[in-house]
């Protein structure tokens, strides 16, 4: 519920409070024509917020309810090798085999790093 909403209702709430209290007092006075007028008039105020109030609602909720789906195909990131510091790609002519281990310096930020084995789902 937004803010906005919410302050539109009580505005609202306030509106038909005094228009039912001005239409309590125009019962008891002389001068009660008027007040009558400004009773339907609070009423009509109110009516329009609370119309507005529900009209906002219904406007912002195709807004909240925007989700962007993004289908990649998962070999797509599989493809190449990248630098795990700068996300560089990496060639065969940066791994180099040290001590059995495959070591991996990277042209861009030059990080030297051991190439870790994912298993392979
Ligand atoms: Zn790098």
């Amino acid at each position: 519920m937004k803010a906005s909403k919410i302050i539109l209702f009580v505005i609202a709430g306030f509106a038909l409070i005094f228009s039912f209290l001005f239409f309590l007092g125009s019962g008891g006075q002389s001068g009660g024509f008027n007040l009558i007028y400004i009773a339907v008039g609070l009423a009509a105020v109110a009516f329009i917020l609370i119309f507005f109030a529900t009209r906002l609602d219904i406007s912002a909720d195709p807004a909240q309810n925007v989700t962007v789906n993004i289908d990649l195909p998962g070999e797509v990131s599989m493809d190449a090798i990248k630098c795990e510091s700068c996300g560089g790609v990496l060639t065969e002519k940066d791994i180099k085999l040290v001590s059995g281990a495959p070591m991996v310096t990277c042209p861009f930020c030059s990080t030297t790093y051991q190439l870790s084995e994912e298993p392979k789902w």
